[in-house]
């Protein structure tokens, strides 16, 4: 039964779009460029559990780079170090991808590996009067590609 899970899983990736799959931008756990890693701070970041944190500048959907939670290592929450700091020094780089993805497109990116395992997905909005600008509406990784292939989902731990 597995098997024929995972056949008719591939099968659709074909058809699925990343929009289907994808975490809401409004659901996604975020640091402003301009914040402090205090303990309060890294609290709520070890709290949230994801192991990677997009970092945005200014207003949401402008994602500027990524926090790794490796980077905080040798984070003092004491020295009240700028997040800006850690992101000047990494310079995490970020993947986008826009919205009419299929799956099975996106699984051969994330598979290629020197774009990491973490998309962000825009759109082109030219919905009102002014001239149309990209917008981010979501965030996929590895782990929502895989759960559409085995038709199950992954608990974490
Ligand atoms: P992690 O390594 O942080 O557990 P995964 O790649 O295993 O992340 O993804 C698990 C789920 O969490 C996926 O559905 C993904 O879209 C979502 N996710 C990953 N990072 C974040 C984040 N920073 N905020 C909200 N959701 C996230």
């Amino acid at each position: 039964k597995d098997e024929v899970n995972i056949i008719s899983g591939a099968l659709e990736l074909r058809r699925k779009l990343v929009t289907e799959v994808m975490t809401k931008i409004e659901d996604v756990f975020m640091l402003d460029y301009d914040a402090i890693l205090d303990f309060e701070t890294i609290t709520e970041i070890m709290r949230s559990g994801y192991s990677r944190i997009p970092v945005f500048d200014g207003n949401r959907q402008n994602i500027v780079t990524m926090l790794y939670i490796k980077d905080l290592a040798f984070v003092d929450p004491d020295d009240n170090t700028p997040l800006k700091t850690l992101c000047q020094f990494y310079q995490n780089p970020c993947n986008f991808v826009f919205e009419d993805v299929t799956l099975d497109v996106m699984f051969k990116i994330f598979k290629e590996g020197n774009k990491g395992h973490m998309a962000f997905v825009s759109r082109v909005n030219s919905d009102g009067e002014g001239d149309p600008f990209y917008e981010t509406v979501g965030l996929i990784t590895l782990e929502d590609v895989i759960e559409e292939l085995i038709q199950a989902e992954i608990v974490d731990e």
